[in-house]
């Protein structure tokens, strides 16, 4: 088998439940996507919340921008789960467009069957964009209250379910050696208990951190909550006529209260690659702008108009003047940090000479698997966070 690629190559499991939690092709991909049936069909319903809220067993997770609010540490970290009924409560209404559909507990024939009559009564999932804090503590203090339901007094967070803010910490923190992230992630705690007057029975945490230590399901609903709400954030206008845009289809859309043109959330595709030479060593490059010592993979943007295979050749040459012939497609991955995909290729390098320019790139190498290991074991290299596709990529070649 050819180093990175697809293990289980067009091969999918069989569906275990309507949950859906099928074995994926790129499973050692953490982000590799989502097992939730979307239910697009049913974006353009207006009666999609009142539906679900009425049903009683469907909940949101709660984003701002690219974090998500998350309670439990290390592998225990999860999304919390606000019920619907406890946003109308404590909103006092319908969420109006802060509001986006995730997808729903039905296999998508289903979907399909129930056009023009009454949704099933399934559980059904959506993602709240950035509430108002004091808002979101409301809406938490009920539910994760004991019981969480309508009548329940909100007597506050159950113990399991509180989290010291200042302790969270990844399960593996010596693979987030970011400084930058992690100066982010205080950031965002502090940001996100600033002003209560009670602790809020979670904490904002980035996804691209998180989503390493999130179970599949979670990380499903997280990564298209996260691109639409930092796609919301930025598309406030419209970009043929500058009048405002308004969201519709269930956050799935903008429309220009102007000139009517729709605008859709948008996916930035980008290339990263596993240079290999005909001794096998792999090609790593340390980026000017990273933290010191991390070596990754050659990535960069597929420019407009330009293919992915020779957007890999070109980058490659560019970054280090290495040519390369032969490129083939392995797998993708979301990366909504905040719009891209990242397509994973390999390719085999027709020159080894390396030159960089310094100051893009300030290193490139080519690394055996003994060389790398031991650069890993040394503290000389450290390889990109977990949840990326790099260090998925770099995972399988150091396996084999
Ligand atoms: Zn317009």
């Amino acid at each position: 088998m050819v180093p990175g690629a697809p293990r289980v190559a067009g091969v999918h499991g069989g569906k275990v439940g309507v949950m859906g939690r099928r074995k994926s092709p790129t499973q050692d991909f953490v982000l590799a996507g989502s097992d939730v049936t979307r239910a697009a069909a049913w974006r353009s319903r207006s009666d999609l919340w009142h539906h679900f809220l009425s049903a009683g067993r469907s909940w949101a997770i709660v984003v701002r921008g690219a974090d998500i609010l998350t309670t439990g540490a290390g592998n225990e970290t999860r999304a919390v789960r606000v019920p619907l009924a406890s946003i109308e409560r404590a909103l006092g209404g319908p969420p109006g467009d802060r509001v986006v559909f995730l997808g729903a507990d039905v296999d998508e024939f289903s979907v399909a069957s129930v056009s023009g009559t009454t949704l099933p009564d399934v559980a059904a999932y959506f993602a709240w964009i950035a509430p108002d804090q004091r808002v979101l503590a409301a809406a938490l203090g009920s539910a994760m209250g004991s019981g969480g339901g309508a009548s329940s007094a909100p007597t506050g967070p159950r113990r399991e379910d509180a989290t010291d803010h200042t302790t969270w910490q990844p399960r593996r923190p010596g693979r987030l050696d970011d400084a930058v992230t992690a100066g982010r992630t205080r950031d965002a705690l502090r940001e996100a208990t600033a002003g209560l007057a009670g602790q809020p029975e979670g904490d904002f945490v980035p996804l691209r951190t998180a989503g390493e230590f999130l179970g599949a399901f979670d990380i499903g609903l997280a990564l298209p909550a996260v691109a639409l709400a930092q796609w919301h954030d930025s598309a406030p206008f419209c970009s043929s006529c500058g009048a405002p845009t308004a969201p519709g289809e269930a956050g799935w859309l903008r429309t220009c209260t102007g000139c009517g043109r729709d605008h859709y959330p948008r996916t930035d595709p980008a290339m990263i690659v596993t240079v290999l030479d005909d001794s096998d060593r792999l090609l790593l490059a340390h980026a000017s702008h990273w933290p010191e010592r991390r070596y990754s993979l050659l990535a960069g943007f597929i420019e407009a108009g330009e293919g992915a295979e020779a957007a890999v050749r070109r980058e490659v040459f560019e970054e280090t003047r290495v040519s390369v012939g032969e490129v083939e497609y392995v797998a993708s991955q979301p990366w909504p940090f905040p719009a891209s995909l990242m397509l994973a290729y390999r390719a085999r390098a027709i020159s080894t000479d390396i030159q960089v320019d310094g100051v893009e790139v300030a290193d490139a190498r080519w690394f055996s698997r003994e060389d790398l290991n031991a650069a890993i074991r040394s503290g000389e290299v450290h390889l990109p966070m977990g949840s990326s596709i790099a260090h998925a990529l770099v995972r399988r070649w150091l396996d084999g």
